[in-house]
């Protein structure tokens, strides 16, 4: 479960599954008033765990972040959750990542790992991204290392470059 999930309203105890979440979440979540309380009220049951996904699981996370071009819109939430799947799935387990995030579920599909939407019906295409600078429209690419535009300064936005239709 990420950040997004509970943000929705999803409830845990709506579902018969075990579930994670990750101490960044965790983090994220607090003081949202009632999604707060029913993560709390989770947690303290047992319903939902917290984990700490290992550090060899975030770096293959990351690389397959740099990979799909995602990596710059991953906060460290976003990147506890596809490394905590991830470590799952090599566990043995089979692991579904809930997330209205598309960043999430871009990295999540070339990872081999399935996702959830809440909201939406989740991705049908694979998105690449680029960034541009929406004053003086200079496109850089998607993993350009500075949030500002080099010409004029401007923060950067990012849109979809193009789609590629799934194999499954
Ligand atoms: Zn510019």
């Amino acid at each position: 479960m990420d950040t997004s999930a509970f943000v929705a309203g999803f409830d845990p105890f709506s579902i018969s599954e075990e579930q994670y979440t990750v101490p960044a979440v965790k983090k994220e979540m607090s003081g949202r008033s009632m999604a707060w309380v029913r993560f709390k009220t989770a947690v303290e049951n047992g319903k939902l765990k917290v984990r700490f996904p290992k550090k060899i699981f975030m770096d293959k996370a990351k690389a397959s972040a740099t990979l799909v071009g995602d990596s710059f819109f991953l906060s460290e939430a976003d990147l506890q959750v596809l490394t905590l799947a991830l470590q799952l799935k090599t566990q043995g387990y089979s692991p579904l990542i809930v997330t209205d995030d598309y960043s999430i579920q871009n990295v999540a599909n070339q990872m081999g790992i399935e996702f959830a939407s809440l909201a939406t019906f989740g991705i049908r295409f694979r998105l690449h991204w680029i960034r541009y600078c929406p004053a003086c429209h200079k496109r850089y690419p998607a993993n350009h290392k500075s949030k500002r535009c080099e010409v004029c300064g401007t923060e950067l936005k990012r849109k979809p470059s193009r789609k590629k239709i799934l194999e499954r």
